[in-house]
């Protein structure tokens, strides 16, 4: 697993490269051999990183001043003609190596100015300026002095102390700065007999730390152009392997829908099926006859033709039964992972007439409710209770749900404008009720209605 701060130096050495590659020298410039501790040595020093990473037609000028909290040197990008002007914080001085690491720093904010290259934010920019040192070729020195060193001798009233100390410089970390050289290394083919000579120990240390951690890296196959090739044909791989198991789901996501759409069908089937029965009861019951025998007979005849319905009506139920034991299920299954699936509506309040599929609104959380649909009449039991999932042990019912006995059923307010035709319907429908109920016709069969 290659890190996230990888890939943020990668893309500024990148970006360096792309602006000014073809131009930088791939020497790596030798670190200070004399302490940094005056004017003079600082000046000198100066001028020779600047002479090496092509600046040698500035001047510039380094003076010491006390600077902020943190704050080891400043430069100034002004306009002043040939000359640049750096100051060091006079804490800064105290120790050598950090006087060098803020001097490399300093030049390559410079450096950065003239070739036009900037990074937002200014913290961002100051990162950048740190892998533009390594970059330039001045990593020795970043990665010797990055944690400088001190020891002062002091004289008291009772002999001489030796005062010691260290200090940070830089924005980055000595593994940081270790891990960018190396990748600066790796990428200009730098041998490690030429990257590892003239390193402090620690510093030898972080590169060692840093192979062992970052070695995929610093892979010198990143060399070779196949490797770009193999890369996508990797890539390529995984991808096929997952396409293939996207082909899987998509089989499966299709027979789910497959099976949906059959228990979606088999209730529109099994409403206009209802639908039917109810118009050839109801056009007897709406048509009396002058004649009382008439009557009589056609009402026999209503008798019979409810007997010959029974054993379809107790199909249909049982179909419904089934259908809503195996999706019942599935979606209990499902709904254990909220994450993946839909969590369950909390609403229900939306149907439509499966008769001529007009879509109603019913109220929210009702049970045991008659809908009526406002375009054809059709009546229909309906219930917005929250849906509820049963242990898969249980049988699962249409009867056990308590749902489907509409003859508990209110008469459910549909929200879209009905035509005052509708309340003549309802009158015929308890003309309809009063006959079946003279008929002596069982309760479950009547509820069908
Ligand atoms: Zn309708």
């Amino acid at each position: 697993m290659i890190d996230r701060f990888v890939e943020n130096f990668a893309d500024k050495l990148i970006l360096l490269e792309t602006k000014t590659g073809a131009h930088v020298s791939y020497k790596l410039m030798t670190p200070f051999s004399a302490l940094l501790h005056d004017y003079v040595s600082i000046q000198v020093a100066a001028k020779k990183i600047a002479d090496f990473i092509g600046l040698s037609g500035l001047t510039f000028v380094i003076g010491v001043a006390k600077q902020g909290e943190n704050v080891a040197g400043r430069v100034d990008l002004g306009n002043h003609g040939n000359a640049v002007f750096i100051d060091i914080s006079d804490e800064t001085m105290a120790f050598p190596g950090a006087v060098a690491v803020t001097l490399c720093h300093e030049l390559c904010h410079k450096w950065l100015q003239i070739n036009g290259i900037r990074s937002e934010p200014e913290a961002d920019n100051e990162i950048l300026t740190d892998v533009t040192t390594i970059f330039l070729g001045l990593g020795k020195i970043m990665l010797n002095g990055c944690i400088a060193a001190k020891e002062t001798q002091e004289t008291t009233p009772i002999g001489t102390r030796t005062i010691s100390g260290t200090i940070k410089s830089g924005y980055l970390d000595r593994e940081q700065l270790a891990f960018v050289y190396r990748l600066v290394c790796a990428m200009r083919r730098v041998p490690p007999s030429e990257y590892l000579s003239e390193l402090h120990p620690d510093a030898v240390q972080a590169l060692g730390d840093c192979n062992a951690s970052f070695g995929q890296c610093f892979d010198s196959r990143f060399h070779v152009p196949e490797t770009t090739q193999e890369l996508v044909d990797l890539l390529q791989k995984r991808i096929v392997a997952l396409q293939v198991d996207f082909a899987e789901l998509e089989k499966n996501v299709g027979y789910l829908m497959l099976c949906c759409e059959t228990a979606d069908g088999f209730i529109t089937k099994g409403h206009k099926r209802l639908g039917l029965l109810l118009r050839e009861f109801k056009e007897i019951a709406e048509q009396p006859d002058p004649d009382p025998a008439l009557n009589f007979l056609r009402t026999l005849k209503c008798r019979c033709r409810l007997d010959q319905v029974d054993g379809e009506l107790q199909t249909l139920g049982q179909d419904t039964n089934f259908y809503l034991r195996h999706l019942n299920a599935a979606g209990s299954f499902l709904h254990e992972n909220p994450e993946h699936f839909p969590p369950i509506p909390s609403v229900f309040n939306i149907t439509r007439c499966r008769q001529d599929g007009t879509k109603l609104r019913v109220p929210e959380e009702s049970a045991n409710m008659l809908v009526t649909c406002p375009t054809c009449k059709y009546r229909f039991a309906y219930n917005t209770t929250p849906l509820r999932f049963r242990d898969a042990s249980t049988r699962v019912t249409a009867s056990s749900t308590g749902h489907l006995d509409p003859t508990k059923g209110r008469e459910a307010e549909v929200k879209s404008k009905l035509p005052p035709a509708q309340r003549e319907a309802r009158s015929k429908g308890a003309r309809l009720g009063r006959l079946l109920r003279v008929l002596g016709i069982n309760r479950k069969a009547r509820s069908l209605f």
